[in-house]
């Protein structure tokens, strides 16, 4: 562990506006409603970049230099300390792993905020199934 480890990405819930009219809050649930799709290759993960030393003990990054790397890692929460990890190995692979996570966080957000106007049109006694 050569330290230099960052976290590219990482999944959290963003705070949604809530403080509209009951009716701009059902006109933006309904697009909301209307924009959900699941992509294909959708991935709740993190992407990690690491720079790390080799196992040689005359090579520079023992001796000052730079470490080798960028390394990039996708990393995935499964449990309290049960992390799924592996090395992305090629540019595609990592670029695949990029897509596939955005297309996750876009539609976590979108369920998310979702999930925010529900809350708010429960709080003031609306009608949830309402469309
Ligand atoms: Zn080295």
């Amino acid at each position: 562990m050569g330290g230099g480890s960052d976290i590219l990405s990482i999944d959290m819930a963003r705070i949604h506006n809530t403080s509209k009219s009951t009716l701009a809050l059902r006109q933006r649930k309904r697009f909301l409603l209307s924009q959900l799709k699941i992509r294909p290759d959708s991935l709740r993960a993190s992407l990690v970049e690491r720079f790390s030393r080799c196992g040689k003990a005359n090579c520079q990054c023992h001796h000052g230099g730079d470490k080798h790397g960028p390394f990039y890692y996708l990393t995935q929460c499964l449990a309290v300390g049960k992390v799924n990890k592996f090395l992305l190995k090629s540019p595609a692979q990592q670029q695949s792993a990029r897509q596939a996570i955005e297309h996750y966080r876009q539609l976590q957000d979108q369920l998310e905020e979702l999930s925010q106007i529900n809350a708010e049109l429960l709080r003031r006694e609306d009608n949830l199934s309402h469309e």
